[in-house]
């Protein structure tokens, strides 16, 4: 890592941490989803650092890979379980970060606590060299212990700068498998637990993006929603909210983008049985003997 790298991380870290925060007490009943996504982009560039990756609101057995687009008049409904995950980053240095919040009722209150103690349990244990099925065993034994399964096709990953994904996967269950955690890197552990079997799949597509690669011959409005992705930070994800004042007929001109293979679109990710779905996440700096968590 470059020598002020860290520093830039621990700040995205901490600046994502008051953005999740805000976005999370900001879920309420009636409340629209957009409103809550645009407060806290906004609050993320306000503090000097940009948006990471579209602000992911999945609700009940949504785990994944949501965010409204522009003009969604969706609201939170009583009861509803909702996961609020956010971005921010300083110069790639991204600091990524979720909790689960329950409008109104107390139906999940142990369901939310599973996937947060599973976090804190990987937390007091995880240090350089560790190997990342023992994180997935405790995250695994924890929800078990309280009644609920970890969701065992969404994991935990690396992040490097302007890589929100790379590098190593930390599973949320026991694989077996023989990998282990170097120190001075940077991870985001991210259990989810649920009532459900344990598993998501995609469903239809949502309104996150990536850039692919600029393919074939392109219509004007598609050159400009290319340029305006790579003029931002076209490594990471985006969404059509973010092209919507520059780009004309942004949703058809986007859909015509992923059918070219230009741009990629991320699926909403459900649980299989329909099962209700909790995460946590921090983003940690690994060392020899243990982390700091930058998201904290
Ligand atoms: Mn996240
Ligand atoms: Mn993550």
């Amino acid at each position: 890592m470059e020598d002020d790298g860290l520093e830039k991380w621990k700040e995205a870290g901490s600046i994502a941490s008051k953005a999740r925060e805000l976005g999370a007490g900001l879920v309420e009943e009636d409340v629209t989803y957009l409103e809550v996504v645009e407060t806290v982009e906004a609050y993320i560039l306000d503090q000097g650092a940009q948006v990471a990756f579209p602000t992911n609101i999945a609700v009940n057995d949504v785990a994944a890979h949501y965010t409204p687009r522009p003009g969604e008049k969706t609201r939170f409904r009583y009861g509803d379980l909702v996961k609020v995950d956010v971005g921010a980053h300083i110069d790639g240095y991204i600091g990524d970060t979720a909790k689960t919040v329950e409008v109104g009722s107390a139906t999940y209150t142990q369901l939310i606590q599973a996937s947060k103690k599973a976090l804190e349990s990987a937390i007091e244990v995880i240090r350089g060299g560790i190997s990342l099925s023992t994180i997935g065993s405790i995250v695994e034994r924890t929800m078990n212990s309280m009644g609920f399964k970890p969701i065992v096709n969404l994991t935990g990953h690396g992040i490097e700068r302007f890589d929100l994904h790379a590098g190593i996967s930390v599973p949320n269950y026991d694989d077996r498998g023989r990998e282990f955690l170097p120190e001075g890197t940077v991870v985001a552990i991210e259990p989810f637990a649920t009532t459900g079997v344990g598993e998501v799949r995609s469903y239809k597509r949502s309104n996150i993006y990536r850039m692919v690669r600029a393919r074939g011959r392109l219509k004007e409005e598609q050159r400009l929603a290319l340029e305006t992705i790579q003029t931002g930070n076209p490594h990471l994800p985006f969404s059509e909210r973010w092209l919507e004042e520059r780009v004309p007929r942004v949703e058809k001109t986007l859909k015509g983008l992923v059918r070219a293979g230009s741009v990629y679109s991320y699926p909403i990710l459900r649980e299989v049985s329909g099962g209700m779905v909790s995460q946590w996440e921090h983003t940690l700096y690994i060392t020899d003997k243990g982390c700091r968590i930058l998201t904290y």
